[in-house]
């Protein structure tokens, strides 16, 4: 069954020239709302635009379908975009949409709203048999998925779903890693490094010992870390008083992440352990994950 080409790229022109940078939905909300209800779709918006102090919430749309027996599928996108967006006017030249220049041009993520829509007129004008339908496009994507977290998926049928929110034409990506961040402030004893020394503790020679205890890279089939930051000291002739480490692990296995946090810990106080026993105070402060 083959879209309509002209209808797409009029729809996503339409979506592009509308300005929805994150927390400012309010528009395009309205214009999506009326543009699913004109499809035969029961629309809410939820309340996540109050929890977040946005324009809008998330819109839900529901179609029953032409069965309402077989399963009900997910479609998913975002609405905001990211900034500058004040104008934008998305220009077609050699069957590429680029914007006009002075904006960004949208097409993350209307172009996925569009195919949604697009496939709705598909079906519909062709009547073509189709399962309950949960359209669900979210605010606030771009600054930390804020409207998806804010989201009841109890209110939702499906168990499966699409999400258009990816680049590359014929790609799927059926699954993502969860990721923790760490930070470590690592405190050791200030001193001038030329007349002092004996009564310093290099809070930098400390870390540097912890971190060669860490497994970095690629921990397991599922999981990396890495330490991707260190600041600290101030001068060459002073021994560092505190030096900060950040670092991250990734993993698409939730146990394998709970105990990667539970390997970090120990290496640490192992560190803690060994140095007090020089007498010496050391302080790991501030283990977030
Ligand atoms: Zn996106």
């Amino acid at each position: 069954m083959k879209i309509n080409v002209q209808r797409l790229c009029d729809e996503f022109s339409s979506l592009a020239a509308i300005s929805s940078p994150s927390f400012h939905e309010g528009e395009i909300a309205t214009y999506l709302q009326q543009r699913f209800c004109a499809l035969g779709a029961q629309v809410e918006i939820d309340n996540a635009g109050h929890e977040i102090n946005g324009e809008s919430g998330n819109l839900i749309a529901r179609f029953v379908g032409t069965d309402p027996t077989r399963e009900p599928l997910l479609l998913s996108a975002h609405m905001d975009t990211v900034s500058p967006a004040k104008g934008v006017e998305p220009v077609l030249c050699d069957g590429v949409f680029r914007s006009a220049g002075a904006t960004i041009l949208g097409a993350d993520d209307k172009s996925g709203i569009a195919q949604i829509i697009e496939a709705l007129e598909v079906l519909q004008e062709n009547n073509l048999p189709y399962p309950p339908l949960e359209v669900v496009i979210t605010v606030c994507e771009e600054v930390g998925l804020l409207g998806a977290k804010q989201l009841d998926y109890s209110q939702l049928k499906a168990k499966r779903g699409l999400v258009l929110d990816t680049s590359g034409v014929g790609l799927v990506a059926r699954k993502a890693p969860c990721a923790n961040k760490v930070r470590f402030v690592v405190e050791g004893i200030e001193a001038h490094a030329g007349l002092d020394p004996e009564h310093g503790l290099s809070a930098i020679q400390v870390a540097s010992l912890a971190i060669s205890q860490m497994k970095l890279g690629r921990v397991d089939g599922e999981t990396t870390a890495n330490i991707g930051l260190i600041t600290g000291g101030q001068a060459t002739n002073i021994i560092p008083r505190n030096v900060q480490i950040m670092g991250e692990a990734r993993s698409f296995d939730v146990d394998s992440m709970a105990s990667k946090r539970l390997t970090w810990l120990p290496v640490c106080s192992k560190f803690i352990l060994s140095m007090n026993t020089l007498s010496l105070m050391i302080l790991l402060v501030c283990v977030v994950f």
